[in-house]
């Protein structure tokens, strides 16, 4: 059993984190301040002595127990319409909150893991992305705010590792979904769920040409899992590699859902990136990693989540 501190751990992905390391045995200290998560995403778990959630806001200096063995930084809004709203928290996230994570990290002796983002390549020109191409980043457009805050985070997580001594390693995680997203979070799943359930048209961006790459939680979480396990300082893509249009996946939701729902072409956002597709091949053969959840199966589950849930 050992000690875990998780920022971000009442979001989306960090609520599943802390599920799996809690099933594990271990004790998980949970850095959050609900910015864009919520306690009740760890309900399940307000019993579970192992589990200490702890309001804290990661761009001031935080504490924890001496012997903490991992240090896993997820805080950070995430999706569009959060990081549009919460522009300079998110740049704060990205500089102030890694900075403080790492130097918790560094002065324990624990391993720090970095969530950082397939949207470090921006609008890609190159397909599949691998680890080693350096990405087509906007500097100053709508997205900077989030894809140059993780890029930052890169370069800092990478500079302690050369300058400070701490065992540090990056996951570029590229679009998940599954149980517990927000309905209103403005990424394209959960949004075209609530739509087709609602009996709604899906909106769709664009001519839904565009291409996303989705991944089932499960499949991130156990992704993270051993990347933290292992010693690699990464960069290292997290994802699936089953590609799709967002026209095809909204077909799919409506499809799955039973709903009557009609599909609505509505404007682009700017920046919004053409393809999204993980070179993953440095996960299979570094960690023996690979996605096991089809995006079929995925679906049905958080349809599922959503209908009991909403
Ligand atoms: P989320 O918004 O659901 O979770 C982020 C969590 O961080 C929330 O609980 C929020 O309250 C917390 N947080 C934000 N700012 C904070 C601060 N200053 N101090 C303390 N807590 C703070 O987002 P998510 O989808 O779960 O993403 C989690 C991480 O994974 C993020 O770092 C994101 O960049 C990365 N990521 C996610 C995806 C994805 O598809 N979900 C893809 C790529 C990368």
């Amino acid at each position: 059993m050992a000690n875990i501190l998780v920022t971000g751990g009442a979001g989306f992905v960090g609520s599943h984190l802390v599920a799996r390391y809690l099933d594990m045995g271990h004790r998980v200290f949970c850095v959050d301040n609900f910015l864009t998560g919520s306690r009740e995403n760890l309900t399940e778990y307000e019993d579970d002595s192992n589990l200490e959630v702890i309001e804290h806001d990661v761009t001031t200096p935080f504490d924890a127990p001496e012997t903490v063995a991992v240090v896993i930084h997820l805080a950070s809004p995430a999706s569009p319409i959060d990081y549009l709203r919460y522009p300079i928290e998110t740049l704060g996230a990205g500089s102030l909150g890694t900075l403080n994570a790492l130097n918790l990290a560094r002065s324990r002796g624990a391993r720090f893991v970095l969530t950082s983002t397939s949207e470090v390549y921006g609008d890609p020109d190159v397909h599949p992305q691998p680890e080693t191409y350096w990405g087509n980043v906007n500097p100053i457009g709508p997205r900077s705010v989030y894809d140059e805050a993780k890029r930052f985070s890169e370069a800092l997580t990478t500079a302690f590792r050369l300058h400070r001594d701490t065992n540090t390693g990056i996951v570029r995680l590229f679009n998940c979904f599954g149980p517990k997203m927000r309905g209103n979070d403005g990424r394209a799943v959960p949004t075209f769920i609530m739509q087709a359930l609602r009996g709604e048209p899906v909106t769709v961006a664009g001519d839904g040409s565009q291409t996303r790459s989705l991944c089932y939680v499960d499949d991130i979480v156990e992704g993270i899992v051993r990347f933290t396990e292992s010693d690699h300082s990464g960069p290292l893509n997290l994802g699936n590699p089953d590609e799709v249009s967002v026209l095809e996946l909204a077909k799919e939701i409506i499809r799955f859902t039973g709903a009557k729902s009609s599909v609505d072409f509505v404007e682009r956002p700017q920046d919004d990136p053409e393809r999204r597709l993980p070179d993953i091949a440095l996960a299979k053969s570094q960690l023996e990693w690979e996605p096991k959840v089809t995006r079929a199966e995925g679906l049905a589950r958080t349809i599922n989540w959503f209908e009991a849930h909403r």
